[in-house]
């Protein structure tokens, strides 16, 4: 934490306006390429995360009365918005974050389908209806709002992660105040002021930054109906159980292991190509990363071999120029001292050291937080690298004898996030599919991390709550149904309509 300093500090979003913050804390915001402070972020108090929280409670009626196709049609402007905006967005995520420019750009294409799936919210909220279900009662069912919903994310994904959330809640009739992640709190002040040029009115999305107390008020506040997180497994845990025990709907993803497994009839260099992308690509940060590869029978040697020699053609730079970097920074200092210990201690408890990321230079840019690509061969699912989501470019390898030793090491795992396999082997794969203990199941595809109108389904300690995010689990946990069962009397009662059957 800092005490004000002379860059920019980070403004809140409230009812329409970008303010100045209270706050007396700050938290400072680095270029990680270039390890150089850009700007500070308040850290509001319960007082002013409450009045946040009141401003969009405030304007909940009348936006829940817009119509929804009206709701919809902002989503309609701000697809084009988005994909006008994209390329200067990416940049703002590439210097806050350290992803190369098409990483960024990816990021916001995963993010724009979030918006085109929202768009689709007057259809993807049509209830049921039976008529007659006894005599003369019809049955019909209503997805109403749910009042204001808080979102806490993560620093991986700046601007695709709170587009995980935002289009659906909103379009379903909520209000909505945005907790970012104090790391990168910069690209979604403009995905704020998209949204206002898309048209939707004050009030409706907000920004509140902070730290854990904030994130308290907003887990405690008796107007806030429901909470979505995405982060660490501790930090998810603590958020699912402080926003159930007081009341509130909570989904929160967490950490995850990914296992890869690769058989040894798969297509080796395409597997090797696909684990290098998933392994490094963000810098490994990522919660579908596969950071622990499983080389079956005689996978393993050749798997190494085609692995390091294509980490060793990975360059290493800045993303916030062209450098023609493969691969950029981790978030912060204290991030990459914390991966640099984990090395050591993996080396020190008998992992061999493949290939060592710690020597990488960047002449360009010295001060940034660099690690190149780290490859660990004989890991044992006891050793701390194989255990711990490290979350950065460091990449385990471990050999077993067959596709049942695989399957039970990856079930092993206390995360359940995303799980692997390459083969060329339908029988194996169908073995994987249905006995792998994760979510999401990639068979020759690296990152299954799925699209828009399916569910993110972590697992495990990957996920607490029932209802994921996206798809039409979002869709539920953003609304609630109402059932309106009907009589009206053939030949009528009191004060009721009297009709005459033909
Ligand atoms: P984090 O848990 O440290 O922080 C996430 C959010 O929680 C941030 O907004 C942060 O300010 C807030 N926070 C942190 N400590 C808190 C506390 N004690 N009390 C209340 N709030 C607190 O996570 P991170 O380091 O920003 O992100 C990386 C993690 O996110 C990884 O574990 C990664 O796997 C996970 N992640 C998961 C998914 C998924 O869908 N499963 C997606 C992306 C990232």
């Amino acid at each position: 934490m800092t005490t004000a300093t002379a860059t920019e500090t980070v403004k809140l979003f409230v009812n329409g306006d970008f303010v100045k913050s209270k706050a007396t804390q700050f938290s400072p915001v680095y270029n990680p390429s270039t390890g150089d402070q850009i700007a500070q972020v308040p850290f509001c108090s319960a007082e002013e995360t409450g009045q946040i929280v009141q401003a969009a409670h405030d304007v909940f009626p009348a936006w829940r009365d817009t119509p929804v196709v009206e709701r919809a049609r902002i989503m309609f402007r701000l697809v084009s918005l988005l994909e006008k905006n994209a390329d200067d967005v990416a940049r703002i995520i590439s210097r806050e974050h350290g992803k190369t420019h098409a990483e960024s750009l990816g990021s916001i294409r995963r993010g724009i389908e979030m918006v085109e799936f929202a768009c689709g919210i007057p259809t993807l909220t049509m209830g049921d209806t039976v008529h007659n279900l006894a005599q003369d009662v019809d049955c019909e069912t209503y997805h109403h709002p749910l009042g204001v919903c808080v979102g806490i994310t993560p620093f991986n994904f700046p601007f695709m992660v709170p587009l995980w959330m935002i289009p659906v809640a909103i379009t379903c009739g909520n209000t909505f105040v945005l907790k970012p992640s104090e790391k990168v709190p910069l690209s979604v002040m403009r995905l704020a002021e998209l949204l206002q040029e898309a048209g939707l009115p004050p009030g409706v999305f907000n920004i509140v930054h902070g730290d854990k107390t904030c994130v308290d008020t907003l887990l405690k506040h008796p107007l806030v109906k429901a909470v979505s997180f995405v982060g660490s497994t501790p930090i998810a845990k603590y958020i699912y159980e402080t926003a159930v025990q007081n009341g509130k709907r909570c989904q929160a993803n967490g950490g995850a292991k990914n296992h890869i497994l690769i058989m040894p009839d798969a297509d080796i260099d395409r597997s090797v190509a696909a684990l290098q992308t998933s392994a490094f690509g963000c810098s490994g940060q990522r919660c579908m990363a596969g950071s622990l590869a499983v080389a079956v029978g005689e996978a393993g040697e050749p798997v190494v071999e085609r692995l390091v020699a294509s980490a060793d053609k990975m360059k290493v730079g800045p993303t916030d120029r062209d450098s023609g970097a493969d691969m950029g920074p981790v978030i912060t200092r204290q991030h990459l001292d914390g991966l640099l210990a984990n090395i050591d201690q993996g080396a020190n408890e008998g992992a061999k050291l493949a290939r060592d990321g710690r020597s990488v230079k960047v002449s360009e840019t010295p001060d940034g937080f660099y690690l190149g690509p780290t490859i660990f061969d004989h890991v044992e699912p006891e050793m701390h690298v194989a255990k711990t989501e490290l979350f950065g470019p460091v990449l385990s390898v471990a050999r077993v004898k067959d596709l049942d030793e695989a399957i039970n090491m990856t079930n092993s795992h206390p995360y359940g996030n995303g799980a692997v396999i390459y083969t060329r082997s339908g029988r194996a794969a169908r073995e994987f599919k249905h006995r792998a203990g994760a979510g999401m199941i990639g068979i020759n595809v690296g990152v299954p991390a799925p699209m828009a109108m399916f569910p993110f389904t972590g697992h495990d300690a990957s996920f607490f709550g029932d209802l994921h995010i996206q798809g039409r689990e979002g869709i539920a946990f953003y609304t609630q149904q109402k059932m309106i069962m009907t009589r009206w009397h053939d030949g009528g009662g009191a004060g009721e309509f009297v009709t005459t059957r033909g």
